[in-house]
């Protein structure tokens, strides 16, 4: 059958790719059959000969030793086709190519059936940087966080922080001592330049106990915080005391550029809240609905307005956005894209503290803020205030 087919297929002139399905388990069941097969492929003019690893459970150090056995008694070339359900298709098919495989079979983000095929893109940083293997060029190569990331989007999964090469916290630093260590020798605590796959490096916003994560950070905004200055030691103060409430900046870092702009008197906000009243009501069949309605300032002028919403921050946030996107039209491209809270103390039950996490988007960013509080609202009130805010000074940027 494989003969016939791949004959058949090569007689209308296309490219065969002949994908030995279960090719290591039929190797270590019937070492003659397995190889019999590739043969007939080979002998009806197959182009690549790929081994596969249909269901995931083979380890690289066999893959290595197979391979190495089957490479000298092919002339066509050999490929690998590996699935993760071992967490090794990575490993399994750097390994392949490291004892001669030359075609690699993979997807973006690994995205695949079960646990995931081969994930392309820590494969091929590893063949281009580590292997040596020039299988794309240095431009190519620096498109990859970005390539990822829309894969990510168009398949509306969110992309893993923790992504190898591509995730946002693969570069990322936390703790007085780690950043200034890596500040200094960049490969205590990075194993390949972050700019080489088009990632940056991060320092995120924990525990302050250094004030050389903040004065790096700072940096980041454009900030020039000196180390012995009165508003470093204020900040450093305040940095604390919200640390304490249960503020968490690593997961609200939109919400901590603006507190630092906010103490350096560097931020002119862009409305002020005088008050706001919300009604949720569940009345008969219908489901649950939430009015609210708000007093702010805008430039020195007062604003009311109403808004609905399937709850109270969506309602905050229509009737806010009714007033705000008349004045600042570049509002209406931005959307709330996650909202998560936490309960901070909970043997306090339902009087606890919670802190809330509000993730927003427009065509080109994504940026989280935080809120905390004991009220649920206001702490949603505080993250969506800290949102648009993020949002209005970055247009003020462009
Ligand atoms: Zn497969």
């Amino acid at each position: 059958m494989i003969k016939e087919t791949v004959a058949y297929a090569k007689k209308a002139e296309r490219e065969i790719i002949f994908d030995a399905e279960h090719f290591f388990d039929g190797y270590k069941a019937n070492k003659d059959y397995a190889i019999k097969c590739l043969k007939a492929a080979e002998g009806a003019g197959a182009d690549v000969l790929c081994l596969c690893d249909t269901n995931g459970g083979t380890l690289a150090f066999e893959v290595q030793k197979i391979v190495t056995e089957v490479k000298p008694q092919f002339k066509t070339p050999l490929g690998i086709h590996a699935h993760n359900d071992s967490e090794c298709a990575v490993s399994v098919s750097g390994m392949a190519v490291f004892c001669g495989c030359t075609q690699v079979q993979g997807t973006i983000n690994g995205y695949g059936e079960r646990c995931g095929n081969a994930n392309l893109c820590s494969i091929i940083p590893i063949l281009k940087l580590k292997l040596g293997i020039d299988c794309v060029t240095d431009a190519q190569l620096k498109r990859l966080t970005e390539i990822s990331r829309h894969v990510a989007e168009i398949a509306n999964l969110p992309q893993s922080a923790h992504q190898p090469f591509v995730g946002r916290s693969a570069f990322s630093h936390k703790g007085g001592i780690h950043v200034s260590a890596v500040t200094k020798h960049p490969g205590t605590y990075e194993h390949i330049k972050p700019e080489l796959v088009g990632n940056e490096r991060r320092v995120t916003i924990s525990e302050l106990s250094g004030v050389s994560n903040l004065l790096v950070k700072a940096e980041e905004y454009g900030v020039n915080l000196k180390k012995e200055s009165p508003e470093t030691k204020t900040l450093i103060k305040t940095l604390k005391e919200m640390e304490n409430q249960g503020y968490s900046f690593e997961e609200g870092e939109a919400s901590f550029e603006l507190l630092v702009k906010r103490a350096l008197g560097d931020f002119t906000p862009f409305f002020e809240l005088e008050e706001f009243n919300i009604k949720t009501a569940k009345e008969g069949e219908k489901g649950t609905q939430s009015v609210a309605h708000l007093k702010i300032k805008v430039k020195n002028k007062n604003f009311d307005a109403a808004g609905e919403g399937d709850g109270p921050v969506n309602a905050l946030d229509s009737a806010l956005r009714k007033v705000l996107e008349n004045l600042y039209p570049a509002l209406k491209t931005m959307k709330l894209t996650d909202y998560k809270v936490r309960v901070l103390n909970s043997e306090a039950g339902t009087a606890a503290r919670v802190r809330v996490i509000i993730e927003s988007a427009d065509e080109k960013d994504v940026w989280n803020t935080v809120g905390v509080s004991t009220n649920v609202i206001e702490a949603s009130w505080l993250a969506l205030v800290d949102s648009i805010e993020y949002k209005l000074m970055s247009e003020g940027k462009k």
